[in-house]
């Protein structure tokens, strides 16, 4: 038993060990259904039977169920690390590049572009992430290692690699994304060349986690932009406040609607079937199981999430 300080209510006691456990044996007929993402060709291979969730708490304790230890490919999970040091770099004059709405359309989606002259919806759609990742170019001699420096020191694992296979996978199968970048570059919204711009992008996608990794290095959002081992800064406690804004209203694509509906935390979702969701001044909670439902959330880590909501009573609403 483990007691949380819940902002609103008085202490409340959570159970968390017995909750992951009884959600694992709850979702068990849901995983597997949906399809495991095949237009990467390298996450096709990604067994679809696996089931992964960990919660990490603002006191330090890590919670751990199923293939919870397994890496997996974060691919959009990225997007938010990127974020981070995107504002970092730049601060508030990030948003003149690129906005702060839901699209309401898939994450590959070019239709907006157009009308909305280059600047993307939000950072966490792709055409939004090449503006991120070419602000990150921008501000970094080499983006990359400090990209993945900062991740592992987040998870507190040195062991976190990008994986040259998966961006390369993507890399030659990537033509919406190249065909993104290269319509917000003729718009003047990128700096640095497209081929740069996606080869960083294909890497942040590439980075490898487990659930407990990813848990623990998104504690930053829960903790008021501090990190929980130091209690250093690690950015803005507006900034969290703004980007844990941006995964309720954008981090699941297109069913970010139904999503706060059904779970009610800010949230990132990747097509490797990870989703990573942030619970404010308690815990963060990251759950893994690669096949998607239509819109490219996992089926049963959304469902994990929802009953993890429900069992909690943790929902931010
Ligand atoms: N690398 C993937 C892509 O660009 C990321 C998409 C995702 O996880 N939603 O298509």
């Amino acid at each position: 038993m483990s007691l949380v300080d819940h902002p609103g209510r008085q202490h409340v006691h959570i159970d968390h060990a017995a909750i992951l456990r009884q959600i694992h044996a709850e979702v068990a007929p849901l995983v597997g259904q949906g399809k495991v993402a095949a237009y990467i060709p390298r996450l096709a291979d990604v067994p679809a039977n696996r089931f992964g969730m960990a919660v990490a708490t603002l006191d330090g304790r890590l919670f751990e169920v199923g293939d919870a230890a397994e890496p997996f490919s974060i691919q959009s999970i990225s997007k938010v690390f990127s974020l981070t040091l995107a504002l970092e770099a730049l601060g508030p004059d990030l948003w003149k590049r690129v906005g702060r709405e839901p699209s309401g359309s898939a994450f590959n989606s070019l239709v907006q572009l157009e009308s909305e002259k280059g600047i993307p919806r939000n950072p966490l759609i792709n055409a939004g992430a090449h503006v991120v990742a070419d602000v990150v170019l921008s501000s970094n001699r080499n983006a990359r290692e400090h990209l993945l420096a900062f991740v592992r020191e987040r998870a507190d694992n040195p062991g976190v690699i990008m994986d040259a296979e998966v961006a390369g996978s993507e890399r030659d199968t990537g033509f919406r994304n190249a065909a993104l970048a290269n319509f917000v570059r003729s718009f003047g919204n990128l700096d640095n060349p497209v081929e740069q711009v996606l080869d960083f992008y294909f890497h942040q996608c590439a980075l490898q986690m487990s659930c407990a990794d990813l848990a623990r290095a998104f504690v930053y959002l829960a903790n008021r932009g501090r990190c929980q081992r130091s209690g250093k800064s690690v950015i803005s406690a507006g900034l969290a406040k703004r980007i844990n804004a941006l995964m309720l209203t954008c981090g699941t694509y297109d069913a970010a609607g139904e999503f706060a509906f059904r779970v009610g935390f800010p949230a990132k979702s990747g097509v490797g079937g990870g989703i990573v969701a942030i619970v404010p001044n308690v815990l963060t909670v990251a759950v893994w199981s690669p096949a998607l439902d239509d819109k490219g959330n996992s089926l049963a880590g959304a469902a994990a999430l929802e009953r993890f909501a429900a069992l909690t009573g943790l929902s931010i609403f």
